[in-house]
C-alpha cells in the first residue's frame, strides 16, 4: 500500500497516520522527521538542507525531492509507505510520480481528511493546555472539571499564542491555497480518497480503511 495523507492543520491527520501505519504495517514517512534525521546524522543531503535553513531560506524542491527519494529507496518501503508532509505542491507531486516511475511503482491512494475550516478554528481556539503535565483540554468538547484549571494538578490552563482565531484562520487559508491544486491533480488521476474528518476519531479511521479496501 503506497499512500499519501493530506489534511489541514488540526484535522487529526497525525492520529490517523499512526493507526494506518499500524494496521498496514508500513513506515510513516514524515518529511519533518526525515529532514531532522538527515541533519542529525550529518548526511550529504542533511548538510545541503541545513545550509539553506541556516540562511533562513526554504529548502529548494530539488533537495526535498532528493531526501524523499533517498528515504523511499530503503528496504522498509518496498511493500508500501505512508507519505506525510510531501508532496505539498503539484510540482512536487509530478516529481513524486517520476520518482516512483523510476522505481517501477506508483501510488495506490491519496487520503484526504476533510474538515470544515470553521470547525478547525473552533477546535483550535477552544484548546487549553496544562503547562505542568501537558494535558490538552477543550472548553467545549473536553472541558476540565473546574473551569480553567487542570484536573490532574490544579495548574491554571493556558491558551497557546498561535491558537487565536486570526492565526488559525491564516494557517488554514495558506494550507488550502497550496493544497487545492494538489487535490485536483490527484482527483484527475482517480487516486483521491476523501474522508469526512468531522466524525469521531475511530469513525474517521473506519472510513479510511473502508475506502482503501473497496478498491
Ligand atoms: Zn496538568
Amino acid at each position: 500500500m503506497k499512500l499519501v495523507i493530506l489534511g489541514p492543520p488540526g484535522a487529526g491527520k497525525g492520529t490517523q497516520a499512526e493507526s494506518i501505519i499500524e494496521k498496514y504495517n508500513i513506515p510513516h514517512i514524515s518529511t519533518g522527521d526525515i529532514f531532522r534525521e538527515n541533519i542529525n546524522n550529518e548526511t550529504e543531503l542533511g548538510k545541503k538542507a541545513k545550509g539553506y535553513m541556516d540562511k533562513g531560506l526554504l529548502v529548494p524542491d530539488e533537495v526535498v525531492i532528493e531526501i524523499v527519494e533517498d528515504r523511499l529507496q530503503r528496504d522498509d518501503c518496498k511493500d508500501g509507505f505512508l507519505l506525510d508532509g510531501f508532496p505539498r505542491t503539484v510540482q512536487q507531486a509530478v516529481s513524486l510520480d517520476a520518482m516512483l516511475d523510476r522505481m517501477g511503482t506508483k501510488l495506490d491512494r491519496v487520503i484526504n481528511i476533510e474538515v470544515d475550516p470553521k470547525i478547525l478554528v473552533e477546535r483550535a481556539v477552544g484548546r487549553r493546555i496544562c503547562k505542568t503535565c501537558g494535558t490538552t483540554y477543550h472548553v467545549k468538547f473536553n472541558p476540565p472539571k473546574v473551569e480553567g484549571v487542570c484536573d490532574k494538578d490544579g495548574t491554571p490552563l493556558i491558551q497557546r499564542a498561535d491558537d487565536t482565531e486570526e492565526t488559525v484562520s491564516t494557517r488554514i487559508q495558506v494550507y488550502l491555497d497550496q493544497t487545492t491544486p494538489l487535490i485536483d491533480y490527484y482527483k484527475a488521476q482517480s487516486l483521491l480518497l476523501n474522508v469526512d474528518g468531522e466524525q469521531e476519531i475511530s469513525e474517521v479511521f473506519n472510513a479510511v480503511v473502508k475506502g482503501l479496501e473497496n478498491d
